[in-house]
């Protein structure tokens, strides 16, 4: 007589174990743990950033972006991980820490105006359009500009214009712009982001030699046009590329 009556509590933990370790949760579990980790490297390297946490608007972007649908299907068991991942053509989604920092710099606010060069897979072009009005992105591989508006639109992200485009030249038609996040290491800051920033702006852009370390440099215009350029820390990032 014990075991027929054993037969419906085992199905209960089953179906518990199961509801624990469903595909959303799982998601969930690992976009927590990357917070964390998020967290930990920015409490870690607080001496470069100049602040030791992320304002809550950023944390609250970097929880709600699915980064595991801008990746090719077969990284998507490693989307939630703290790391860049290829997304072909030679390129790569960038590390979550390193799009959470880029996020923070530039100090986005809700009514803001924000460029994007070096659309990629689309995925910190989400994480600003989360905090901010509207978010112009630029991408220079046709295959990768077409794949990333796809995407954005099926994910829901109505406040992103993007195109295929040579972002060293801006974008000055969906400008101009109260922050401006370069996503590809180039050789100097370019003129022409410089002049559609706005006075009051935020420039964040990784400057070096190709294929090497770059500094993470953080330009500000202030009020009356004069700028100010901050090292923030050595960054690895695959090169602008284009005519310039
Ligand atoms: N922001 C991307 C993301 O979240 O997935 C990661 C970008 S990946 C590190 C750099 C991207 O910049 C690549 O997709 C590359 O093709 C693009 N790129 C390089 N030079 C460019 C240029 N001159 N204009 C626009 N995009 C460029």
């Amino acid at each position: 007589m014990r075991f027929p009556l054993r037969i419906p509590a085992l199905l209960i933990l089953a179906s518990l174990l199961a509801v624990s370790v469903s595909p959303a949760n799982e998601v969930a579990q690992s976009r927590d743990r990357l917070l964390r980790e998020i967290a930990d490297d920015v409490r870690r390297t607080a001496q470069y950033l100049g602040r030791d946490r992320l304002n809550p608007a950023v944390l609250a972007a970097m929880k709600n972006v699915p980064r595991h649908e801008l990746v090719p299907d077969n990284q998507r068991r490693y989307a939630y991980e703290n790391r860049p991942l290829p997304i072909g053509y030679g390129q790569t989604i960038s590390q979550p820490y390193i799009v959470a920092i880029m996020t923070e710099l530039i100090d986005p606010e809700a009514g803001d105006v924000v460029l994007e060069v070096g659309t990629g897979s689309g995925y910190q072009a989400a994480v600003l359009a989360e905090i901010v009005e509207r978010v112009c992105t630029l991408e220079i591989i046709p295959q990768l500009a077409k794949r990333a508006k796809a995407d954005l639109h099926r994910i829901g992200y109505s406040n992103v214009r993007s195109r295929k485009g040579d972002g060293y030249y801006g974008w000055p038609e969906c400008g101009p712009f109260d922050g401006i996040v370069v996503t590809a290491g180039a050789s100097h800051v370019p003129p022409p982001l410089i002049e559609q920033l706005k006075p009051g702006g935020k420039l964040i852009i990784p400057v070096g030699s190709r294929f090497m370390t770059q500094q993470l440099l953080l330009v500000e215009k202030d009020e009356a046009g004069e700028l100010r350029t901050r090292q923030i820390l050595p960054v690895r990032f695959v090169p602008l590329t284009g005519g310039h």
